[in-house]
């Protein structure tokens, strides 16, 4: 998108839903202020305006309680302008800030308005993943498709050259990642200029190039998270692992054990008649796991594993326990 010049086309209203409700039929009003009309000034913008490193934004995507209605889709754009040339960190973010308050607009019944409440989410400039509108609600990025839409702008022109360097890795962590935690298919990605006739994201940046590297990114995630949740099963595995006993791998119950998560099997399969039908029954442990105070929020161990990526740290389960519970455990259960 190009901030400095068409930016407020995106936007019609105050508050959340009204935006999005009048965002519609605003384009009918969009006429210039009257001499002497009266102008709604509207509150400050509020934005984040933290700069991450992809490690820690994924982190903070993966902790993110995005509450309902939940993003339907991502929007990748340009900046235009500014570029990573003209790119000063906080000064242009509060910048931007400043620039998106001052813009006029007018709701759909027609009164005029100063300031925008939300712009898009994420910058990914030269120093990292700028936060700006808060990711968990609507922003303002696509004129007519703001509502359950996240906007993820890459600062530079990408008319003629791709982004390259760290903001092309950043963006596709960030996509990556947003699309993971939301369940959202990266192959579904929405670039602005599907909706208009802008270039944005930049001609050069076309869907058959960045979805591939987006999905190698996922990919080697949802790897690194089956390390993870391999972790914590094997360090249970070996807490009782003097009362699990091998079994076939090629048995149906050994199988249907592996399949919903057990543990493993604490008794060989024993042959039994019942209703004058042959049976083998095999016994299990199974782990449930409940989060300290959260007496309600009991989990199998395969419930705790497929739990949303947001509880699972990316940098490895957090083994650490009070001293007096130490963990991982390391000895004899019993
Ligand atoms: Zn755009």
């Amino acid at each position: 998108m190009d901030i400095l010049k068409a930016f407020w086309r995106g936007f019609a209203g105050d508050s959340h839903s009204r935006r999005i409700r009048d965002e519609g039929r605003a384009k009918a009003s969009r006429r210039a202020a009257d001499p002497g009309e009266p102008v709604i000034k509207e509150p400050p913008m509020e934005i984040i305006g933290e700069c991450l490193s992809a490690d820690e934004f994924v982190r903070y995507v993966e902790r993110l309680d995005f509450p309902d209605p939940l993003p339907t889709r991502i929007f990748l754009h340009h900046t235009w302008k500014p570029t990573p040339e003209t790119w000063q960190g906080l000064s242009t973010i509060l910048g931007m800030k400043a620039y998106y308050e001052r813009q006029l607009w007018r709701d759909s019944q027609g009164r005029l308005h100063e300031g925008w409440t939300a712009g898009p989410h994420l910058f990914v400039a030269p120093d990292g993943i700028w936060l700006f509108s808060d990711l968990r609600y609507d922003g303002v990025g696509v004129y007519g498709h703001n509502y359950r839409s996240r906007h993820l702008e890459m600062v530079g022109d990408y008319d003629l050259v791709r982004p390259s360097g760290s903001i092309l890795e950043n963006s596709i962590v960030a996509l990556g990642i947003l699309h993971e935690r939301l369940g959202l298919d990266i192959r579904r990605l929405n670039f602005h200029r599907d909706f208009s006739n802008k270039s944005c994201p930049g001609w050069a940046v076309t869907k058959e190039w960045i979805i591939p590297l987006v999905e190698e990114w996922i990919a080697a995630y949802r790897q690194g998270q089956h390390q993870d949740q391999t972790l914590l099963r094997q360090s249970l595995q070996r807490m009782i692992g003097d009362l699990l006993l091998p079994t076939n791998p090629q048995a149906a119950l050994a199988k249907a054990g592996v399949g919903r998560g057990l543990l493993g099997a604490i008794s060989h399969e024993v042959p039994m008649e019942i209703d004058d039908r042959g049976y083998i029954v095999q016994f299990f442990a199974e782990a449930l796991l409940v989060p300290v105070h959260q007496w309600d929020k009991v989990q199998s161990l395969k419930e705790f594993e497929q739990r949303p990526a947001r509880a699972v740290s990316r940098s490895g389960l957090d083994l650490s326990a009070p001293p007096v519970d130490p963990y991982p455990f390391e000895g004899d259960v019993r």
